[in-house]
């Protein structure tokens, strides 16, 4: 039986405490290591984003634990997208094909301090903070751990779970290992948090109910609601070039290129250039890797697994629909941890392959195309083939972020329909044209 083994998951960001949750219903003891202090009692950590958007993958995960009541309970939903064009005018772009299905603005600290509670409440599941996982001997079964001070200490482990995020200390410790293949690529665009404080009596400035994009060709600006009536908003930009973080410094060239470009932001936006001059500019990674485990020792969830960029919300989403499929891994093969873990990730590493790429897709859809009409007309015809062809034909974006159809096969079943569609397109316009000859 695998009930009652000891599980250390090492990050209790987003993903380490919900897998402790799904270990400890299982009757397994968990042990949660995380290196930051306790953001209940710390506050939140910057340089991350502060808000994210929760889809039906992150909702289904949490649902099977009886935590998505709650965590929905203080998301704003965001049906569509709000297009802000540089001459102020905006356009709404519904997500589904009726209006009725939305992603979710949830605060990152907000579901964080809530898992941990999760975690915690759950019996025979203990959170350690404040310490680093900096090398983890799978042989012999150790981790070293360095705490705030620069102490050191050695634990010792069952089965461990690298769930410290794309930046890994499990993961560079299996880096070290034989026929371990590792792959990281940054993209050229870094981002940097710029916030709309909320309005008199908290009222929103802009529309609660969407995702907002300036999409301007090769970048974008993007903002998300907050409960508190501000927007977060992420500029993504080259990190260097003509227009880039390290071209525009200067309070004048940061309001000149603001006040071109994201004309109507400007106003709502107080702290524009201390905003833009104190905050960090972050990059953005994909990590690809494999494989996810060392035999039983340990294994990898989340964006340790697989980093992706956050062009289409999926990443926390993805990262909660891991815990389901390591926890059904391991109900599969109750006498054996290394057949789960291996299982695991074989099964799971074409989705996230997927994702990946999709992912990287959506940065050229949302900060360039989605500002054409011919990208408005494309997204119209699907939702009318959404409402013609009930069940047989499904968006993308639908199968993505409103469905758990995995995302290998949503890709799959994306490139097939639109080869029908094609075809079907093709085939119309013979017989329209064979017509209109035979009338000649
Ligand atoms: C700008 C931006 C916007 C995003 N927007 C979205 C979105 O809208 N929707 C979405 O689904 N996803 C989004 N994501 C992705 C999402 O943030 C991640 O996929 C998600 O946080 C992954 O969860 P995780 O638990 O694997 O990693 P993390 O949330 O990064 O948690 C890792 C934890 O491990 C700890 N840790 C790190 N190293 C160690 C160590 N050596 N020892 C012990 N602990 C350690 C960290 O302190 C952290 O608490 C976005 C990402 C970015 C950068």
């Amino acid at each position: 039986m695998t009930t009652g083994r000891e599980f250390t998951i090492f990050g209790a960001g987003l993903a380490g405490p919900l897998m402790a949750v799904f270990l400890a219903r299982a009757g397994h003891r968990v042990r949660l290591i995380e290196r930051r202090a306790d953001p209940r009692r710390a506050g939140a950590e910057r340089g991350r984003s502060i808000n994210l958007a929760l889809s039906t993958r992150g909702i289904d995960a949490l649902r099977r634990v009886g935590l998505a009541d709650g965590v929905l309970a203080g998301a704003i939903p965001m049906p569509g997208r709000m297009i802000h064009a540089k001459d102020g005018s905006l356009s709404f772009q519904r997500y589904s094909k009726d209006g009725t299905q939305a992603i979710n603005s949830v605060s990152r600290s907000g579901l964080n301090c809530m898992m941990l509670d999760a975690a915690e409440r759950e019996p025979g599941v203990e959170i350690v903070f404040g310490r680093r996982c900096v090398s983890v001997d799978f042989d012999r079964r150790r981790a070293v751990l360095v705490g705030g001070a620069g102490e050191r200490e050695e634990v010792a482990f069952q089965h461990a779970i690298g769930a410290d995020g794309a930046f890994s200390g499990v993961r560079a410790s299996m880096q070290l290992r034989d026929r371990f293949d590792y792959q990281q690529s940054y993209l050229s665009h870094g981002y940097k948090e710029l916030t709309i404080p909320a309005g008199e009596g908290g009222a929103f400035r802009m529309e609660k109910h969407a995702l907002h994009i300036w999409p301007r060709g090769s970048y974008m600006m993007i903002a998300l609601p907050n409960p508190d009536g501000s927007f977060t908003c992420t500029l993504f930009w080259p990190f260097e070039g003509p227009y880039s973080f390290a071209a525009l410094k200067k309070a004048e060239d940061v309001l000149w290129f603001f006040r071109v470009e994201f004309p109507d932001a400007v106003p709502l936006i107080p702290d524009l250039v201390r905003d833009f001059q104190e905050n960090p500019t972050a990059s953005l990674v994909t990590v690809r890797c494999s494989p996810w485990h060392v035999g039983d020792g340990a294994v990898l969830i989340g964006d340790a697994a697989h980093a992706i960029v956050p062009f289409y919300g999926q990443g926390m989403n993805a990262s909660f629909e891991d815990c389901v499929r390591l926890s059904e891994a391991l109900a599969r093969h109750p006498a054996s941890v290394e057949r789960a873990f291996e299982e695991f990730g074989r099964l799971r590493t074409p989705d996230t392959d997927a994702i990946a790429r999709l992912a990287q897709d959506n940065f050229i859809e949302m900060r360039d195309k989605a500002a054409r009409a011919s990208f408005r007309a494309g997204k119209h015809a699907q939702h009318a083939l959404e409402r013609w062809l009930p069940g047989l034909y499904l968006s993308l974006y639908e199968m993505v972020s409103f469905t758990t159809i995995p995302y290998a096969q949503a890709l799959r079943r994306a490139q097939r329909q639109r080869a029908v569609v094609l075809t079907a397109l093709i085939a119309a316009a013979l017989l329209l044209a064979t017509m209109l000859l035979s009338l000649l």
